[in-house]
């Protein structure tokens, strides 16, 4: 059995329901975890904190305990990965100059080859 979604509306909310497909890749009683639909690394994981807050920032201010929870989940699921020695990639994006595209909390776990630099690949926004 799985709840309904804390917000209807919300992709992840739906994902974390069960209402959605998801390639799971691990779960706790607080965080919740699933490969990215478009990876961008051999490695491209996401780590969802069940609760549903819009950004880090609005995560943060509501529990700091589930930022470090969803860290502490990443870092398992980069360790389980194999990717301690090589190394990896763990960002949250926040905001549209981010290029932040789904509006619940996601830690992606990024790794498994030379991930390059950190700003300037990706898309311009204009202004
Ligand atoms: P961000 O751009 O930081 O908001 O990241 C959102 C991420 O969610 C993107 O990397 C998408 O590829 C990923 N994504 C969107 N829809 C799905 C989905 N149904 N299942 C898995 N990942 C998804
Ligand atoms: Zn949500």
């Amino acid at each position: 059995m799985t709840a309904a979604p804390q917000d209807s509306d919300c992709l992840f909310c739906r994902i974390i329901a069960g209402e959605l497909p998801a390639d799971v890749v691990a779960e706790t009683d607080r965080t919740f975890a699933f490969r990215d639909i478009n990876p961008q690394a051999p490695t491209h994981v996401l780590v969802v904190p069940r609760a549903h807050h819009a950004d880090v920032a609005a995560l943060f201010a509501a529990d700091p305990t589930l930022v470090s929870d969803t860290i502490r989940a990443g870092v398992e699921i980069a360790e389980r990965a194999g990717l301690a020695e090589t190394g990896y990639r763990l960002l949250m994006n926040t905001g549209a100059h981010a290029g932040q595209t789904v509006f619940h909390a996601h830690l992606h776990v990024l790794g498994g080859e030379p991930l390059g630099a950190l700003v300037g690949g990706g898309l311009r926004m204009p202004g």
